[in-house]
């Protein structure tokens, strides 16, 4: 619901949202749920970031009844299927519909300062004026790719996961992809697939089969809880912010693409990129390590997994309980590829994404340009934000924890309008509806 007043070319509204991904939209949705007039800025259009920033190929790694969203819930005919790039973007096109979201396209935010009664929103459409901002602009506005980069030979094409589209943009000799979390396994197993030879350089990475006793992984970690761990509950909070993606994708035939997977389609591994010097690509002698822990960690999810499902019974209903091979790691691994007269050609980083607050004029931002919050809640009266890794509970990343998020900031948030002054940091009588 909008009702913005306009004085003298500037518009004031109780809150502006500013992101139109699924997140700003949950937002949206429980906004109007308590009658907050709120506007969602977005500088492209709804689900710009799956339109404009995927590759062809991209599906979703969480089933289709993982997508619950506040008022929405799939009730298609495959709740276990994967939804590919364009189902993505219908799928939040129609949320947003569905919802009458206010969205504002093509009104990208130029800057946010704070003004003399909340917050001065300056876009490429007007300047709003609020009392209360939701930061929903995502986690993954850039690439994130390592100082190393700076040392590629000439003659070495780089892409970003960001940039790559498919194959056919490659030139048809080898690959090195950096980086072997979601994007990185999905993209090598595309490329080596096309023909082109994969070296695939792999750091720390979470290793996890898409189908455990019968049932998906991910239905694992919602039944167990696993995706609803908090925030405050967690041990150590940064590194769990940090955790890569499970190295995870959401194939038609429910194919798990690990490492052992890659390794006998042909794909090369070698250790994570250490450095280039002369030409010459290091790779870190840890991979076997780093495999041996990856490993252990995913036995001891599947040992909760277990434990849960004897808990509740359902070990009569299932499959036994089993472990998969450890991941096959070469006696010895090569350390050094010479990128500069070499058969590598692309290099693709894989290594990650970071959000870009360049328009943010209030100083919330941590020595790492991430902003400081707790829960969401920011450190700026009537700030909040959406759609970062574990914001409240671990599956905040997901499309499926926004709902969660967004109810309980915007209880947070209506509060405190009502108050007319700051609130304190997550309140459980406040955050639990
Ligand atoms: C490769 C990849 C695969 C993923 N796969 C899955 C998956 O399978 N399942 C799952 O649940 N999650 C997945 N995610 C994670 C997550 O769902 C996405 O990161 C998701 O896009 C985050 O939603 P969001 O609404 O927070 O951000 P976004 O969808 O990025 O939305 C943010 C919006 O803000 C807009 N915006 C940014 N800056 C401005 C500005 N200055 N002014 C106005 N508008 C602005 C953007 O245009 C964008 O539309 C994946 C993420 C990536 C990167």
């Amino acid at each position: 619901m909008t009702s913005g007043v306009s004085i003298r070319g500037k518009r004031r509204i109780t809150t502006v949202v500013i992101g139109a991904g699924h997140a700003g939209l949950a937002m949206s949705r429980c906004l109007a749920g308590r009658s907050i007039d709120h506007v969602v800025l977005e500088r492209g259009e709804v689900a710009n970031s799956w339109k404009t920033e995927r590759w062809d190929s991209l599906t979703l790694l969480t089933p289709n009844w993982q997508s619950r969203l506040p008022g929405f819930r799939y009730q298609g005919y495959d709740p276990d299927g994967f939804r590919t790039m364009p189902e993505t973007v219908a799928f939040i096109e129609h949320y947003a519909n569905a919802i009458s979201a206010p969205v504002r396209p093509y009104a990208r935010v130029d800057s946010v300062r704070a003004g003399d009664d909340g917050y001065v929103v300056a876009t490429t459409q007007g300047v709003w004026e609020c009392r209360t901002v939701v930061l929903a602009t995502g986690a993954c506005n850039l690439a994130h790719v390592p100082a190393v980069a700076a040392a590629v030979p000439p003659g070495i094409a780089t892409l970003t996961a960001m940039q790559y589209r498919n194959p056919g943009q490659l030139e048809h000799a080898g690959v090195l992809v950096v980086g072997a979390s979601a994007s990185g396994i999905q993209i090598a197993d595309e490329i080596q697939r096309s023909g082109r030879a994969v070296t695939l350089a792999v750091g720390e990475h979470v290793r996890v089969p898409r189908l455990y006793r019968g049932k998906d992984i991910q239905w694992w970690m919602d039944a167990a809880g696993v995706l609803d761990e908090r925030y405050d509950q967690v041990e150590d909070l940064v590194r769990a912010r940090n955790v890569p993606s499970l190295q995870l994708a959401g194939c038609h035939d429910r194919r798990t693409i690990d490492l052992n997977a890659l390794s006998a389609l042909g794909v090369q591994l070698v250790g994570r990129l250490a450095g280039i010097n002369d030409g010459k690509a290091q790779f870190s002698g840890s991979l076997r390590n780093v495999c041996a822990l990856a490993d252990l960690k995913m036995n001891r999810l599947l040992g909760t997994i277990d434990e849960w499902a004897t808990a509740h019974g359902l070990d009569s209903e299932v499959p036994a309980p089993h472990r998969f091979e450890p991941t096959e790691v070469e006696a010895a691994p090569q350390l050094l590829l010479d990128l500069a007269r070499g058969r590598i050609k692309t290099i693709i980083w894989a290594t990650g994404f970071r959000p870009d607050y360049s328009w943010l004029d209030v100083p919330v931002l941590d020595r790492k340009g991430q902003v400081r919050h707790d829960g969401g809640v920011v450190d700026s009266p009537g700030m909040y934000l959406m759609g970062m890794p574990f914001l409240r509970r671990r599956k905040s990343t997901l499309i499926d924890g926004a709902g969660d998020d967004a109810r309980e900031l915007s209880a947070h948030l209506a509060s405190y309008l009502s108050s007319g002054a700051p609130v304190s940091r997550a309140e459980p009588s406040l955050l639990s509806q």
